[in-house]
């Protein structure tokens, strides 16, 4: 079969707040794609432990989040106006309650432990059995999809990228400050790159994309040229 034809796995890992997700979604919508945000899996576990006190932005207790792991049932729905799915957990959509500062201050912690990774990566990898996706995350090319067709690793200046978090929440109303959201970004990075599991790196064989000066239409262009040669291989 030509490869023209044939569905592939399109990887995006990167730094947080990139802008990851807008570009993923963005190439999904262009090729006909699933769009799988795999940090919204891992914001849902947060937000259920935080609901569960299993986890607070001072202390976690792993035991206890480990233990809560089987009552939760996440899926994604697509909502029409938002033109992307929505996450939900035990049929309750927290696509709102998951960007929180909150969550994002706990969701590194949550992310670091072994039992929690094992079943969001098997329940990615069957998202993806088919072929057909765009997954972003942060062990995409490394871990869920090692052979995936095409792997980009994208990153930003941090200042740039907690500018875009803060006029995102601070236009849905959120009470936050600029230093808050940078602090988040920039410590977020260290934890997720500094873990003992899975740590966020670039795969050897992806394509980096720093996307710092670059609008969503010029980043898809950058796409589209690397895709249609991949391709027409
Ligand atoms: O992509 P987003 O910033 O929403 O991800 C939230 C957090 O989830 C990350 O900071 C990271 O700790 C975790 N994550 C992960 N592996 C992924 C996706 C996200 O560890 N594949």
């Amino acid at each position: 079969m030509s490869k023209l034809t044939k569905k592939i796995v399109i990887a995006i890992d990167g730094f947080s707040s990139c802008g990851k997700s807008t570009f993923a979604k963005a190439i999904a919508a262009r090729l006909g794609y699933i769009f799988i945000d795999t940090g919204a899996m891992y914001r849902a576990v947060t937000l259920c432990a935080i609901n569960q006190g299993a986890v607070s932005e001072d202390l976690v207790n792993e035991q206890a989040v480990v233990a809560l792991l089987d009552g939760v049932d996440i899926s994604f729905k697509f909502n029409s106006e938002r033109e992307a799915s929505d996450v939900y957990v035990n049929g309750e959509c927290v696509e709102d309650q998951i960007r929180s500062i909150e969550v994002s201050n706990c969701v590194s912690r949550i992310s670091s432990i072994r039992e929690v990774r094992e079943k969001l990566v098997a329940l990615q990898q069957q998202m993806g059995r088919d072929r057909g996706v765009v997954m972003d995350g942060r062990d995409i090319g490394t871990v869920v999809f090692p052979d995936a067709e095409l792997k980009i690793f994208m990153t930003a200046d941090a200042k740039v990228r907690a500018e875009r978090r803060y006029a995102e929440l601070t236009a849905k109303g959120d009470k936050v400050t600029m230093e808050e959201i940078l602090e988040n970004v920039i410590s977020r990075d260290k934890a997720d790159m500094t873990r003992a599991i899975s740590p966020l790196r670039q795969a050897e064989d992806a394509v980096v994309l720093d996307n710092s000066y670059m609008s969503v239409e010029e980043q898809m262009e950058w796409f589209m040229e690397r895709y249609e040669s991949l391709v027409k291989e």
